[in-house]
């Protein structure tokens, strides 16, 4: 975009420290941790309850970034670079954007509603893109700060935005609209979703309808619901032909401007589309309803831009299911994939790379990369753009996949090109892949899918997803708990709760928590040799493995006399100076650690040892989640601030100091000392109801259909025929069985599978390697995906009906699972 500093800032409202005279800024940027920042960055340092990016000031000036939209100058830096001072530096950039937005006069698809903003988007994408340069917001970018981040990417050769907005509360429409300002509106379903912010529906249309008061033309389904709000945006139904105009589409009110009638023909469905006293049929390649939905209402921004039926039928008829993640999967040869194979445009080039740099498994990084279309820049400059990015990110090697990026081969230090993805397909046994991070992203015409499945790893049909933005969310809705001084300690040992230790642990580091905790110092190996940098506590390590303990950076937690002796021994022959340890103590649990009578000793000892340092004090609650022992757990919080500060005083130390694990979070806030050890909330587990409800679902465990057959009546099912059918019913077979971690107790009708959203009852005894369920009545055939825990069922309705608690169910998925991690 190429800004000049002094345009910019006056529309911030901003105290100027330094010299504007001069710059060119060419990225807004509020992640830190982008290695795409450099001196041509603006940097708006944002803050909330749990996070100040001002913080990471000092570290970005080294990097180069000198131009600071902040709240504060902080310390030291003051000389450094300059800033730009403003009361609110989340207002400051949605002014910007305002202000961006308004260099540009092209038309605007605004999209809200609630559900189906980005399919819609996405398509939409794809339908104009032949006639268009496209700017559209990136993945589902549609909130108070994705949206002007989105809008900031325009640039000059751009000749149509299309972006969504999304809103959790009232009063933050406002802000949207004055940044997207469309000119064409269009209002998806209306559901349920995200209610909390609302007192009622009626309160959320409206705000919702704010995107819209400006818009040329509004774009719904018809139903009075709506109707009844929108003249509180000034548009009257009647108008018709008024500048302020609706096009609305429905299947039941003649009076609609298109009406439509729909018939499912094997797998698509057949829109016959009366418009204008003329009709036409379009065949979209769905079946569901909200796919049929989100279709029209793109049909119907074709037929505003006045697209003829032949256009929009054959448009109409390539629609895609869209991929909105990132996955993350395990490839040949000890590689990682980041599957981003269906859309290129520089945009989210940006943000895969971002993702890259998050899930830094190996040091080698490839790129395989497709033309990029509608960059809205010469191919000159969009090549060399990219080029830039690829230097920035610190990626080893470029595959590019296309004529035109082939032709701009030169521009990149270590490239290889392809005319086309067959060309790579076949050159492939001659490409090595190994050790390394591969980022596929491709245009959907380029099929990179075919690529994927040649770098995956083969394997088992039953994975356990794990949902990363789930345990982001998490994540922040557990700090929300916590003091802004309280520190955090997230448990990641038993392989992260069985979610997969590396990539959790990453992605914690990159979330910014003080402390990693495991329970065995090979567990916390394992993590250090991957290459994490936080620190990580060692809750129970054996005397022998204090050498290897040391080697590696790792804190063991101390929890009697022999082993503190014998980690002094190691620590004093080896000369250190404060090596950090961790002091249990016993109030109550009884598992490990020092009781009362051991302090006098514990606190002798560690008088006179100058190489160890006691860097925290801690307990374990064993009642936090069970009110009815409220009592002992208070009991065991007032001890364990008496001998702490006994510990405290007497060495004249001030100590981290933490006691509460998640139920302890929840239920004992007020107890929060200086840290705190989350574990098993972050998986998306609480056991209290109310707070379970703002919690994601992290892990869903996948299989698949083997086989289906037909049993009759008399027949029975599995080892030991515990079930025998009482009339003919259909049967599937599900390769997962109790060497999966899947327990017996769950078999014989008590558990059950979902298979197409519906429930699938487990018959007779759960296998060591498969299961059978009854599928009678569930549209299903051999290959459908089977949902054995998730959403539902969830893992605590198991644990309830097998008699556990969730932990066990987590952690006794077995190895052989395989774990995919992805991302919205
Ligand atoms: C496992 C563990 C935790 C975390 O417990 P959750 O109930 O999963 O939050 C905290 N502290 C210690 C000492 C633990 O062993």
């Amino acid at each position: 975009m190429a800004l000049s500093l002094q345009d910019i800032i006056p529309h911030l409202n901003a105290e100027i420290h330094g010299n504007i005279s001069s710059k060119e800024i060419d990225l807004v940027s509020i992640d830190s941790r982008s290695m795409q920042n450099n001196e041509h960055t603006l940097f708006f340092a944002l803050s909330g309850p749990n996070y100040d990016a001002h913080s990471y000031i000092y570290e970005l000036i080294e990097r180069g970034v000198r131009n600071f939209v902040v709240h504060y100058i902080p310390a030291n830096v003051e000389l450094k670079a300059n800033f730009f001072v403003v009361s609110d530096t989340k207002l400051a950039l949605q002014k910007f954007a305002e202000y961006y937005r308004n260099l540009f006069s092209f038309p605007v698809i605004g999209i809200t509603g609630s559900n189906g903003k980005t399919i819609v988007k996405e398509w939409l994408n794809f339908l104009l893109s032949p006639d268009f340069n496209i700017i559209r917001s990136p993945k589902s970018y549609n909130s108070q700060i994705g949206v002007p981040l989105s809008v900031i990417a325009t640039n000059e050769m751009h000749n149509l935005g299309i972006f969504e907005a999304g809103i959790s509360t009232v009063g933050e429409m406002n802000a949207l609209q004055k940044i997207i300002k469309p000119t064409i509106g269009l209002l998806t379903n209306i559901g349920s979703a995200h209610d909390e912010g609302f007192d009622n529906i009626g309160e959320k249309i409206k705000e919702k309808l704010q995107l819209f008061k400006d818009v040329d033309v509004l774009i719904y389904h018809k139903n009075r619901t709506i109707e009844q709000f929108l003249p509180s945006i000034g548009i009257q139904i009647t108008s018709l032909g008024t500048k302020r105009r609706t096009f609305n589409w429905s299947f039941k009110d003649k009076e609609a401007d298109v009406f439509i009638s729909k018939n499912s023909v094997l797998d698509k469905t057949l829109l016959k589309i009366d418009y204008k006293k003329q009709s036409f049929e379009v065949k979209v390649p769905f079946l569901d309803d909200a796919s049929v939905e989100n279709a029209i209402q793109c049909l119907m921004v074709l037929l505003h831009f006045g697209y003829n039926f032949e256009t929009i039928e054959n448009r109409m008829n390539l629609l895609y299911p869209v991929e909105m993640r990132l996955k993350v999967k395990n490839g040949i040869n000890n590689t990682t994939i980041i599957d981003d194979s269906y859309s290129s445009d520089f945009q989210s080039l940006k943000i895969a790379l971002d993702f890259l740099e998050s899930q830094n498994q190996h040091k080698k990084k490839t790129l395989i990369l497709s033309d990029i279309f509608q960059s809205g820049l010469s191919n000159e400059e969009l090549y060399a753009r990219v080029s830039q990015l690829v230097i920035s990110n610190k990626i080893n090697r470029v595959i590019g996949i296309g004529e035109t990026i082939s032709q701009y081969k030169s521009k990149f230090v270590n490239c290889t090109t392809f005319n086309s993805t067959a060309d790579f397909i076949s050159a492939f046994e001659d490409l090595t892949f190994e050790n390394e991070t591969l980022l596929v992203k491709g245009a959907r015409s380029f099929e990179f899918e075919k690529i994927v499945v040649l770098l995956e790893e083969k394997t088992h049909e039953t994975v356990l997803e794990i949902n990363l933005n789930a345990i982001s969310h998490n994540l922040s809705f557990y700090k929300s708990k916590l003091k802004p001084s309280t520190k955090l300690m997230v448990m990641v040992k038993a392989f992260g709760y069985g979610s997969g230790g590396f990539e959790i642990a990453k992605l914690l580091e990159h979330l910014q928590v003080d402390y990693l905790g495991v329970a065995f110092a090979d567990e916390g190996i394992s993590l250090k040799i991957s290459g994490i940098k936080t620190p990580i506590m060692v809750l129970n390590p054996e005397n022998t493995s204090f050498r290897a303990i040391i080697q590696f950076q790792l804190e063991p937690e101390i929890y009697c006399m022999k082993g503190l002796n014998a980690f002094l021994k190691i620590t004093e022959e080896k000369k250190l100076k404060n090596y950090p340890v961790h002091i249990k103590i016993d109030t109550g649990m009884h598992r490990l650690g020092f009781e009362e009578e051991d302090l006098p000793l514990l606190i002798e000892t560690l008088k006179n040892t100058p190489s160890i340092e006691v860097k925290s004090v801690l307990s374990h609650l064993a009642t936090s989640d069970d009110l009815e022992n409220h009592d002992f757990a208070t009991q065991q919080i007032a001890l364990f601030e008496r001998l702490s500060r006994q510990i405290m005083d007497e060495l004249q130390i001030n100590p981290i100091r933490h006691i509460l694990n998640t139920s302890g979070i929840s239920n004992f806030g007020e107890s929060q000392y200086d840290m705190v050890r989350l574990g098993i909330g972050l998986y998306g587990i609480s056991n209290d109801e109310k707070e379970q409800k703002y919690l994601e679902n992290v892990g869903t465990l996948k299989s698949v259909i083997s086989q289906i057959r037909t049993i009759e009546k008399n027949e029975s099912v599995g080892y030991g025929r515990k079930f025998v059918a009482i009339q003919s019913m259909k049967i599937a077979t599900i390769p997962i069985g109790y060497a999966d971690g899947i327990s017996r107790l769950w078999g014989n009708e008590i558990g059950y599978v979902m298979i197409n959203n519906q429930k699938a009852p487990i018959l007779g005894s759960i296998c060591m390697d498969m299961l059978m369920v009854d599928c009678s009545g569930i549209n299903c055939t051999e290959g459908d995906k089977v949902i054995v825990f998730g959403e539902n069922p969830s893992v605590k309705e198991i644990a309830k009906k097998t008699h556990t608690i969730p932990y066990e169910i987590l952690t006794s998925i077995s190895q052989r699972v395989k774990r995919i991690f992805y991302r919205e």
